[in-house]
């Protein structure tokens, strides 16, 4: 068997959580527990994530059909910033329809917050070759 949460495979001493799309091995109760936590915020905090997204697609927006000439994607960068702000704070817009079996939590919640991370970099970078006009 393989946790769902930590990844961890193990043949005996774990125990099992249901939630809304299935059963799924855990490891231990502390693992249960995390999962539980994890879904918990997950819920809570979907709402603000997707608003988090949502305004930063409006840099997008702005950007394609707003702005032009030098500054034309400042708008977009900054909308950049703001996504990989919700992927950092709320990595949890995956888990409806990722497969915790394949990706256990922990993993897919670091992988999410490391994609957030190297958005922000990658576009405070844009945004100081932009202002420094190379
Ligand atoms: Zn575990």
């Amino acid at each position: 068997m393989k946790c769902v949460y930590c990844g961890k495979e193990y043949s005996e001493g774990g125990t099992t959580i249901n939630v809304s799309n299935g059963t799924f091995d855990v490891c231990s109760n502390e693992c249960k527990k995390l999962v539980r936590d994890y879904l918990n915020r997950d819920m809570q905090y979907k709402n603000r994530s997707y608003i988090m997204i949502f305004c930063g697609s409006i840099g997008f927006i702005l950007s394609t059909f707003f702005f032009s000439g030098k500054y034309k994607l400042v708008p977009m960068y900054l909308g950049m910033i703001i996504m990989g702000l919700a992927l950092i704070i709320y990595p949890y817009i995956f888990s409806s329809f990722i497969t915790f079996t394949r990706y256990p939590i922990k993993k897919a919640t670091a992988a999410v917050r490391i994609i957030g991370a190297a958005v922000i970099v990658a576009s405070l970078v844009f945004l100081v070759l932009t202002f420094m006009g190379v």
